[in-house]
């Protein structure tokens, strides 16, 4: 039989380690299965590649598999497998030791930090697997045996400050984990893991893609663990599916598979419209399965959507949402990342820091942006019903991501005066440009219908020029802030001076016409703007409208009224921004106005008719008016008089 046991204090660092994983690390105990069954999958990788480059191996690897068990009565689950085992010297170095180097800065580092959050980000950084068995055991026996050695070698230990380790016969090859379970204890976070569908669940979350089978004995307990009659007639039951698509070569994965997967992870109904499968190989070797859904769910703008990739390490599965892969303005992606050399506890922050990570961002970002603008050129339909679903999620990726800004504007589409029923790209914008226009026009607000019949469209529309019709709140800020679309600016026709009369220069008549209004108007405009300081910062002439009376127009760089408002939903104090009046200085009612200015500057029907022009202009443009029923009195009482 077996040798005597032997009793040996766990390596100080060790122990101190083991201490902080048991006592105050994990919130989430569950995990420890995550942990065993990684290293039984480990070993069983191990074995099959010794058995590949020894062929002389006396192994049986026909079968490799992880085993759990459960006994009620003992109170212990048993993580099982097949693998290449451990000598008892590598026991001894690898369960009683952590011999990673830098432990001991670590555990300075720990003590340091301010809190448990803080601690378990450093902890993520090491790894500490096997450990996390204590979390939820009292006892843990380890028995392993070697590939290509007879003796076995039971390990035991309470986690406290020693284990006992001695060499035993008769074990099979590989490693068996008996856990001791704690009862369990719903508040300190222990469930009942002697649970069926609590293992089950378990390995569903976090184990499903594993590539052995890990196989149950199932029937054999009922749901409170408690052996049942029929022991013997369980049966052994796979819980794993072992699918892991994106790990599989991409021409032996049929379209049905993919779509099929993809359901299984996005729980849509519908096939996605994109797939995209990479394996990036080289110093981070990772595999990425991601796909564009069909359909924008329905929570796609609220503030609680989370990003749809998953991050797996070698297949164990490691967190949902994760934003350290997937900028925010692409969050309807759906899919997995499978990274093959990342600790299993690694954290969201550290994620989000890691050099290598940013540069697997970078990378997937690209790849998706890619194949959008692939269905852009192969695809039209396809691409207008994907912008019709994520566009105005894409537009936002011009805020965050100035590094795919050229990208971006490629494949934005936009409604346009050019065409009623279909929008247009920028570039096809560009290449119906006028002879002499540099800028790309545009106008934003609340819907198609206001931008269309706004006021300042007028001139724009009668001497051809195309405007943008931009109508989603992200709008505003993009147009805003990006500067050119191949080297052309962008203008708000609500903004500015506009100067449309291309022929102004050479045209002396034309020349003459402008000087001589300036003139009429010269007593006119200071008084209004002083009339309506309240309300705007200057009164001005425009050469932007034909038909209606009035408007108002921003300088280059003022806020729009909708922006304005946008910040006020928000609960933001803005200062109110005053606009300018621009006046048409053809319309009937503004030459008759500067007539009765000009025979009477003081008659007191003037300051209100100045504000019924201001009101009506503010109207026009689909804004609010400051006091709606003082302008109802006003116009009311004027019309009354001319009647
Ligand atoms: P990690 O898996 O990150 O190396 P662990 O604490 O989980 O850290 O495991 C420590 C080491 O113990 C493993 O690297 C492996 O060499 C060994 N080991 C753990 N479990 C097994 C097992 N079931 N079979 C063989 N070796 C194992
Ligand atoms: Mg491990």
């Amino acid at each position: 039989m077996g040798s005597s046991v032997e009793t040996l204090e766990f390596q100080a660092e060790t122990r101190q380690l083991l201490q902080l994983v048991i006592h105050s690390i994990y919130s989430n105990k569950d995990i420890f299965l995550r942990e065993l069954i990684s290293n039984a999958s480990d070993a069983l990788d191990k074995l099959r590649l010794e058995s590949l480059v020894d062929s002389g191996l006396a192994v049986d690897a026909s079968d490799p598999h992880i085993t759990l068990e459960v006994d009620p009565e003992a109170r212990t689950l048993t993580v099982r497998d097949n693998g290449i085992g451990m000598t008892r010297d590598e026991v001894v170095e690898l369960i009683g030791t952590i011999a990673k180097s830098g432990t001991g800065r670590l555990l300075e580092k720990i003590k340091e930090a301010k809190d448990a959050a803080a601690a378990q980000n450093l902890i993520g950084q090491f790894g500490v697997g096997f450990y996390s068995a204590f979390m939820v055991a009292d006892k843990v026996t380890l028995r392993t045996r070697r590939v290509g050695t007879d003796e076995g070698t039971l390990w035991e230990s309470d986690g406290e400050g020693t284990y006992d380790i001695q060499t035993v016969d008769g074990l099979a090859v590989g490693t068996s984990v008996t856990l001791h379970l704690r009862p369990a204890d719903t508040e300190d976070g222990l469930a009942d893991y002697l649970a069926e569908w609590k293992i089950r669940q378990i390995v569903k979350q976090y184990s499903d893609f594993i590539r052995w089978p890990i196989r149950m004995a199932t029937g054999r307990t009922d749901a409170d663990g408690a052996a049942t009659e029929d022991t013997d007639t369980g049966s052994m039951d796979t819980l794993n599916s072992m699918k892991a698509l994106w790990a599989r070569p991409r021409k032996e994965v049929s379209e049905a598979e993919y779509n099929e997967f993809y359901r299984q992870i996005s729980h849509d109904l519908l096939d996605p419209a994109e797939t995209i499968h990479m394996h990036a190989e080289g110093n981070f070797e990772y595999e990425a399965l991601l796909f564009i859904p069909a359909q924008a769910p329905f929570d796609l703008f609220s503030q609680e959507t989370r990003r749809g990739v998953q991050l797996y390490v070698k297949r164990v599965f490691i967190m949902d949402d994760c934003e350290a892969l997937m900028p925010n303005y692409l969050r309807f992606v759906k899919g997995v990342v499978d990274a093959h050399d990342l600790s299993l506890n690694i954290s969201r922050e550290i994620l989000q820091h890691d050099r290598q990570i940013r540069g697997v961002r970078r990378h997937l970002v690209k790849k998706v942006l890619r194949a959008v603008k692939d269905m852009q050129t192969k695809n039209a339909e396809g691409y207008t019903k994907l912008w019709g679903q994520f566009g105005t999620v894409l537009k936002e990726g011009l805020l965050e991501d100035p590094d795919n800004t050229e990208t971006l504007l490629e494949l934005l589409s936009a409604a346009s005066t050019h065409d009623a029923e279909k929008t247009t790209t920028l570039r096809e914008y560009v290449e119906r440009m006028k002879d002499g226009q540099d800028a790309i026009y545009y106008l934003t607000g609340e819907t198609r219908a206001t931008v269309e019949n706004s006021p300042h469209m007028e001139a724009f529309a009668a001497k051809g020029y195309e405007v943008l019709i931009l109508t989603d709140p992200v709008d505003e800020v993009w147009a805003e802030r990006t500067p050119a679309f191949d080297g052309h600016r962008f203008q708000s026709i609500a903004k500015g001076q506009v100067d449309l009369d291309e022929k102004t220069d050479g045209d002396e008549q034309a020349e003459a016409d402008k000087a001589r209004r300036e003139q009429d108007f010269g007593a006119l405009l200071p008084w209004l703007t002083t009339a309506l300081s309240d309300h705007v910062k200057e009164v001005r002439l425009s050469s932007r409208l034909t038909t209606s009376a009035a408007c108002l127009v921003g300088d280059a760089h003022d806020m729009t009224p909708t922006l304005e408002k946008m910040y006020r939903a928000m609960g933001q104090q803005i200062p109110s921004v005053k606009r300018i009046l621009e006046l048409n200085p053809a319309h009937p009612l503004i030459t008759a106005l500067r007539a009765a200015h000009g025979a009477d500057a003081d008659d007191p029907a003037l300051p209100e008719i100045a504000e019924l022009v201001y009101g009506s202009a503010l109207l026009a443009e689909g804004g609010d008016l400051p006091d709606p029923a003082r302008f109802s009195r006003l116009l009311t009482d004027r019309l009354s008089s001319t009647l």
